[in-house]
Order: structure tokens, then sequence, then C-alpha cells
């Protein structure tokens, strides 16, 4: 089976004889304070930020999930108030949890083929962070790196949480533009899930360091203090730090993938405007995702596509929330090869 679904998502293949590594070298046993262990995070990070472009200046903290990480944020940079921009049902899903645990959110919501107007957005001034999903993956819509930008810009004095779950690893962003970067690696990183990273500039330490809530066990303060030496305030998923670390001393780097993505997305388009019955779900050249390219039509036909595709070993993501029966997703990932979306499309043209 192919999976071209938006998470979890193909792995790259070279995770088989990583695990197998992995075995051989006893990796799954060590001890999460030893020196063996403390290597591997080191160069997992390293890796990563060399790959990433992430600056040198920016923590990087592993964490469970991408959810998470949004619980993190809550507890640990918000003492008062959130300001959460989306379009669909990650952003809403991140607004929600965070209003569960904080005094005061607000929401702005805007639509998916609209980009956002910055001179719309008016936070209050108890916001602390301003929350925007970068990828938003149930509707297959992005917000260009200009707007980050914008948004750093027009409030400075609040912290620029950006969701890049099913983004980051494949599209190359300025990491400067915000303050804080979170994402799980089962989706655009090609890797299995159990792994999410949270990623913080100086600015968002300060604030953590000031704030120094320290209730919980996953409290950014513990957590920074933890990572000083590559450790963690529990015992982390060791395995997938390792492929991590394997993984980013492999791949291209990112503005490599970025350009290959690019390519891929226009071509997905242009493909699915070509087909009889189907559509991309988003019109608006503007606010469509590279890294999730999500499709609509009839929700017979929708059905129809999955299971008949699924018979042929080509699993398609479903749609999400309110598409979740009038659309599905391909995903657009880097550990996905040209034949194997050949192969899709070859499919798709047949049907
Ligand atoms: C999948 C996804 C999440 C949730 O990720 P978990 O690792 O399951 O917590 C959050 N935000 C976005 C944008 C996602 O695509």
């Amino acid at each position: 089976m192919i999976s071209f679904y938006p998470g979890p998502s193909k792995i790259y293949p070279e995770v088989a004889s990583y695990l197998q590594d992995a075995i051989k070298e006893g990796i799954l046993s060590v001890n999460h304070r030893s020196p063996e262990f403390v290597e591997i995070s080191k160069s997992a990070i390293y890796n990563l930020k060399e790959k990433l472009n992430i600056p040198e200046n920016y923590t990087v903290f592993y964490t469970s999930s991408a959810t998470e990480c949004w619980e993190i944020i809550a507890q640990s940079l918000i003492k008062r108030g959130s300001y959460h921009i989306f379009n669909g049902a990650f952003g809403e899903k991140w607004y929600k949890n965070t209003s569960k645990l904080i005094p005061y959110s607000q929401s702005y919501w805007f639509d998916k083929e609209e980009t956002i107007d910055i001179n719309q957005i008016k936070v209050s001034k108890d916001t602390e962070v301003i929350c925007l999903t970068q990828n938003e993956t149930s509707n297959g819509t992005q917000v260009l790196e200009g707007t980050i930008k914008e948004l750093e810009d027009k409030f400075p004095e609040q912290l620029i949480a950006i969701d890049a779950t099913s983004c980051m690893g494949g599209v190359a962003t300025d990491f400067t533009v915000a303050d804080i970067w979170l994402a799980s690696v089962q989706k655009c990183f090609g890797m299995p899930a159990g792994l999410g990273l949270l990623i913080c500039s100086p600015k968002a330490i300060n604030r953590a360091l000031m704030f120094n809530e320290n209730h919980y066990y996953n409290s950014l303060v513990f957590m920074y203090e933890n990572m000083k030496s590559w450790q963690t305030s529990y015992t982390p998923n060791v395995l997938n730090i390792y492929l991590l670390n394997r993984i980013f001393s492999e791949v291209k780097p990112i503005q490599t993938i970025n350009a290959t993505l690019k390519e891929r997305a226009k071509g997905w388009y242009a493909f699915i405007e070509g087909l009889d019955g189907i559509s991309p779900l988003v019109d608006n050249l503007a606010t469509r995702s590279d890294t999730v390219i999500a499709v609509k039509g009839e929700p017979e036909l929708i059905s129809h596509i999955k299971s008949s595709a699924k018979k042929k070993g080509l699993l398609l993501g479903n749609g999400y929330g309110q598409w979740a029966s009038d659309a599905f997703r391909i995903a657009n990932f880097p550990a996905i090869s040209d034949d194997e979306i050949d192969a899709l499309k070859e499919f798709l043209k047949a049907f």
C-alpha cells in the first residue's frame, strides 16, 4: 500500500534499515541520561538545525506530539490571553484546547479562499501569544511567510506561535519571522508518529523564564534546564530521536526539498484541474497548500475513488471536518517518490 495520507503518512524507505541499525546498536534500551543518548540527541538537533536553517540561537525541544506543544504554550507562555487566527479544523482545535486552559482567548476566522488581512487583526492588550496554523491540514491551505512576518512586525509585544505540523520538513521557512514553531514528525518529516518538536526564539525563552511557570512535568523552564544538556524532563521517544538524527543527516537541504515539492504541487493542481468530476478544493492560487492537496467532488464519486484506489494499493486521505465526505486529500510530502505520484496520476486519469 502506498500511503498518500497527510498524517500519519508515508515514512522514508530508509527507516527500515535505520530500525535494524537501532536494534543492532542497542538504541532501544539506551538510558535517556547516558552519554550515548546525549550524543544522539545533540547530533539530531544539530542536523535538524542545519538542514532546516533554524537559527543558531533558537532552542529545539522534544515533545510527544503537536498537541502537547499547544498545551505547553498555553501553560508556560500565556497567563492572560491568546489570539487565534484560523480557517480550518486544526487551527480551531488549537483555539479550543487553549481556551480551556487560560482565562481569555480570542479567535479570528478567515475563509480558505482568503489571504489574511493584517489590518483586521485587533488583539486585546491582554494577548500574550498570537497563534497561527501555517499549513491547515484539514482543507489544504497555507499562509505565506510574508503574512507571518507582517504579524511579527505589527505585534512586537506578543509572541507569534506557528503550527507548522504539515509543512515543516517540506517548506523552506525563515524561522526568524516567528517566536515559536511546532510540528510532529508523522507528517512532512516522513517518520513514524510519537515525537513532536517545539522550537523557540530567545524572546520566547526569556518570556518563559520571566513567567517561571513550574507546575507541570513539561513546563518550559524544566524543559529548558534539561535541554541545556540535550535531555528531556521525562523518558523521551529515544527511537524516534535516533531516526530523526539518521534522517536529517541524509536529507537534502530544505531549499532543494522545497523546490521539488513546489514543482510537484503545481503538477498536482494542474493535473486535477484537467480531470472530470473533481477539482481542487481551494480555488485561490495564493492560499493553496504545497504539501496537502485537497480535492473536492460529489460525495458518491469521492467515496468511489477512495475505495477503488485502496483496492489498487493507493491510500488517499479522507476529507476532514466539514469536508469529510465531499473531499479527499493527497499528501505531497518529501518521502513520496515521483514513481508513486505517477502511479496515483495513472489511476486517477483512468477513473
Ligand atoms: C496533525 C496535526 C496536529 C496534531 O498533531 P499530533 O501530533 O497528533 O498532536 C496539529 N496541527 C496540525 C496542523 C496538524 O496537521
